[in-house]
């Protein structure tokens, strides 16, 4: 199988390099590839890409990503997350190929505290969100044979991250808030990358199977019970914590003046991933502990 990854060097994207190599010959290519255009406001070079390298796969991992910047950015944001994606989708279908596609709970409105299901009515409340909508509702009008994650509060032990940042506030402050009103689950970039290579193989068989799916890891939890965690297993694990626990304060989102409005409630039902693919989605404890454990071994 010939597969093309777009956005090779995101979160994401990084993890796709690793689970997608055992899958067949791979073509990995970023903004300012040389070899092959992957600069989503080049549209007419990703064309080219694409029909260069004919792919039977492409996962597109690129995206704006920049949540409160996209509120000033829009076209920006639009062309990245939305355009480039329906021109992908286009070539997808003109190959006869599979489109990986990665989207989010911000597609939500954030009401309620169900978690979400594939099927419920979107309605974003930002400039983001609105464009990760577009580029789902472009690629089902492509027609293409599509697998589109959608997920929540991706993290990675590469790059920068939330657990990386409240670990160095930690350090350094004696008090922090943290919000406690948005609830979802952190999922790890390496879980995405594993369950996009097997959900590939089966859907190659089975191409009934293509749809939208709700991929997250389980449980759920604040940022505040997140930043809690991740302080909690650091102090367990030595490290010089100077933030005291009852100086750890659960906010609302309204303490903290942001460009775009987030979705309070970003929990999503992944049973429709688990029932399809027979997958078992650990706990966001698991992962997180993992990426914490792999952070603070590398700086010892
Ligand atoms: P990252 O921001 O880590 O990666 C996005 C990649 O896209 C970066 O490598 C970035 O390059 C690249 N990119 C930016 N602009 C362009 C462009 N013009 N052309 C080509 N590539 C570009 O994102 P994640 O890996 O976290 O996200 C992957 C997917 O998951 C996205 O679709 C995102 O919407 C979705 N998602 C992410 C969530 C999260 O919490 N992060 C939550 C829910 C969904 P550079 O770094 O050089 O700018």
């Amino acid at each position: 199988m010939k597969i093309l990854l777009f956005g090779k060097d995101g979160q994401i994207g990084w993890e796709l390099q690793r689970s997608l190599a055992m899958l067949g010959k791979l073509w990995a290519v970023h903004v300012h590839s040389t070899d092959h255009c992957g600069d989503f406001n080049d549209l007419d070079g990703i064309t080219q890409t694409i029909r260069t390298i004919a792919p039977d796969l492409i996962v597109n991992a690129a995206a704006y990503t920049a949540v409160d910047r996209a509120e000033s950015e829009p076209y920006l944001c639009r062309s990245i997350n939305a355009l480039a994606p329906e021109r992908i989708a286009e070539e997808t279908k003109r190959l006869n190929a599979w489109l990986v596609h990665y989207s989010t709970d911000y597609v939500f409105d954030g009401s309620g505290n169900k978690p979400w299901l594939e099927t419920d009515q979107p309605g974003p409340l930002n400039t983001y969100g609105v464009s990760k909508l577009e580029a789902e509702s472009a690629i089902l009008a492509s027609g293409c044979q599509h697998l589109i994650f959608r997920t929540s509060w991706v993290y990675a032990s590469r790059g920068a991250n939330f657990a990386k940042t409240i670990l160095r506030l930690a350090k350094s402050k004696d008090s922090l808030n943290v919000i406690n009103d948005q609830l979802g689950a952190p999922t790890g970039a390496d879980l995405l990358a594993d369950i996009t290579a097997h959900a590939v193989i089966m859907v190659r068989k089975m191409p009934q199977l293509s749809g939208i799916y709700h991929a997250a890891a389980g449980g759920e939890t604040s940022w505040y019970e997140y930043a809690s965690f991740v302080i909690d297993l650091a102090r367990q694990r030595g490290v010089n914590i100077q933030v005291k626990p009852d100086l750890i304060c659960a906010v609302a989102s309204s303490a903290f003046a942001t460009a775009a409005q987030r979705p309070h409630n970003s929990r999503l039902n992944t049973d429709k991933l688990k029932n399809t693919f027979g997958f078992n989605l650990p706990h966001w404890q698991t992962g997180v502990t993992r990426m914490l454990t792999e952070i603070l071994e590398e700086k010892t």
